[in-house]
């Protein structure tokens, strides 16, 4: 099994949340594919990744039509009992569990905090370069 670094995984996290808009609903495997590990290590980055709800990360359902287009997501807890319609032409399916994705959304306090530090960083920057022009 390859080393996941938990210091990857939060900047990958950190650099989503800042970026304007904000990425939201990504899976596991997005998380996955960005710090370049496989599919072993699934339930490690999942458990990683559930231990930041309500901190950093809210973990929601995302309902998948047949085809698997988006829906809408709804909480974990949410007992969903409508029926849905999709722009592809499915209509009036009753969702089963196997139409929902697990996907996470970032929490407002994690991307106020990540867009903060991400301008702290860019001036940071800019007075370096200031600093420079001056010698
Ligand atoms: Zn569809």
């Amino acid at each position: 099994m390859q080393t996941v670094y938990f210091d990857d995984i939060n900047s990958v996290l950190s650099k989503w949340a800042a970026n304007d808009p904000p990425i939201e609903d990504f899976t596991v495997e997005n998380v996955l594919f960005a710090i370049g590990v496989d599919d072993n290590s699934y339930e490690l980055v999942l458990k990683y990744l559930m231990s930041k709800q309500d901190f950093e990360l809210i973990p929601k359902k995302m309902l998948l039509c047949p085809n698997n287009h988006k829906i809408q997501s709804f909480g974990l807890e949410e007992v969903v009992e409508d029926y849905f319609d999709c722009h592809c032409g499915e209509t009036d399916f009753f969702p089963e569990p196997d139409n929902y994705l697990l996907v996470f959304e970032f929490t407002d306090c994690f991307i106020s905090q990540c867009k903060k530090k991400n301008r702290a960083l860019r001036s940071n920057e800019n007075s370096s370069r200031g600093f420079q022009l001056v010698y």
